[in-house]
């Protein structure tokens, strides 16, 4: 059974800033079902977070609207593999003030740690997640729009992840 933290990865707003456009971003154009989308994409964020994926030990996730489209337009233009999604389908309706994504997140981490950076999560979400019983333990970390994912933002997932540590029967083959 799979037990690594998680690392929970919105893209609007986190990896697509939806403030003036900002430098070292991209512009690229997606279509979608007919219809254009115009996103921002910066190519350090992916290395970055491939590298705190390994110093952790997490495992990169998906917790967007793209959903699996994600996979197909943001994650190699950022050099990122194909990564699993929390899936969003079947949505119940959640209470004022909580993200939609909340109870499928829930749903998702089966008591595994994780760390979710989003722009839209406030305190009902921590609630509703404090007191889901499938839920452990967990840090919101809120990204401005406007600017979306930062080194202090990566910093605080680092430091927070650090409890957990890789595997250590992994690194020491044999000993
Ligand atoms: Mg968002």
């Amino acid at each position: 059974m799979e037990e690594r933290p998680l690392l929970l990865l919105d893209v609007d707003g986190v990896l697509n800033p939806l403030g003036r456009q900002v430098r070292g971003f991209r512009r690229y154009e997606v279509t979608v079902g007919g219809t254009v989308y115009t996103v921002f994409l910066h190519r350090d964020h992916g290395a970055k977070l491939l590298r705190l994926a390994e110093e952790t030990g997490a495992a990169l996730t998906w917790a967007t609207t793209w959903e699996h489209l994600a996979n197909e337009w943001i994650a190699p233009r950022i050099g990122l593999p194909s990564l699993p999604v929390v899936e969003l389908a079947g949505a119940e309706p959640v209470a004022d003030g909580m993200s939609a994504k909340t109870p499928h997140v829930a749903g998702f981490v089966k008591g595994r740690p994780f760390v979710w950076f989003d722009d839209a999560l406030g305190p009902e979400d921590e609630r509703y997640l404090e007191n889901h019983p499938d839920v452990g333990e967990f840090l919101l970390i809120q990204v401005d729009h406007r600017h979306g994912l930062t080194d202090e933002h990566l910093d605080r997932a680092r430091d927070w992840l650090s409890r957990f540590g890789p595997e250590k029967d992994d690194a020491i083959p044999g000993q």
